[in-house]
């Protein structure tokens, strides 16, 4: 692997680890909105696949900006946080226990997502990249907006996979 020396190959690394992150994730979307039987939920990860093709035009015109290729890395922090994901995707037990590990999945993706464009967005500005922070701004932004819809939406789901468990108890 070649050395990393300036700050800006850096922001070029960081670009391409999630690029390879959001594109594991567009494949994966699909299967866990299949897996979701609340309603809310399975919209929310059909409306965040859509979202995420837009995060990938981003980092796109991110690359097109620095005049670099966004192939190259594999992201293993996101193959690792979607074995997850699949496992909560094939839980067996009530419906709504498999909608609260979802959730957990799918929050733990987002926090990883939102920590690494925190870190991308801080090197762009650290850099005067002003085009690409705002890029990168507006993904962060919609990467907290679904964090907390899912918070939102665990209120419900972990109230339901309470009940249901309480009910196979009797
Ligand atoms: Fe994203
Ligand atoms: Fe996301």
């Amino acid at each position: 692997m070649a050395a990393i020396n300036s700050l800006r190959e850096l922001l070029v690394d960081e670009l391409r680890d999630l690029h390879n992150a959001e594109n594991q994730l567009i494949k994966a979307l699909p299967k866990m909105a299949k897996a979701a039987s609340h309603e809310e939920l399975k919209e929310g990860f059909t409306e965040h696949l859509e979202q995420t093709r837009e995060h990938v035009d981003r980092l796109e015109q991110c690359f097109k900006i620095l005049g670099e290729k966004a192939k190259g890395k594999t992201c293993h922090a996101m193959e690792g946080l979607l074995v997850e994901g699949q496992e909560a995707t094939t839980e067996e037990g009530p419906d709504a226990i498999r909608d609260a590990k979802l959730i957990g999945a799918a929050q733990r993706v987002e926090h990883y997502e939102i920590a690494a464009y925190g870190t991308a967005r801080a090197f762009a500005e650290t850099l005067g990249e002003d085009k690409i922070a705002k890029l990168l701004q507006e993904t962060l932004d919609e990467e907290g907006e679904t964090d907390k819809r899912l918070t939102a939406l665990a209120e419900t789901v972990n109230e339901e996979a309470n009940a249901a468990g309480q009910t196979e108890k009797e």
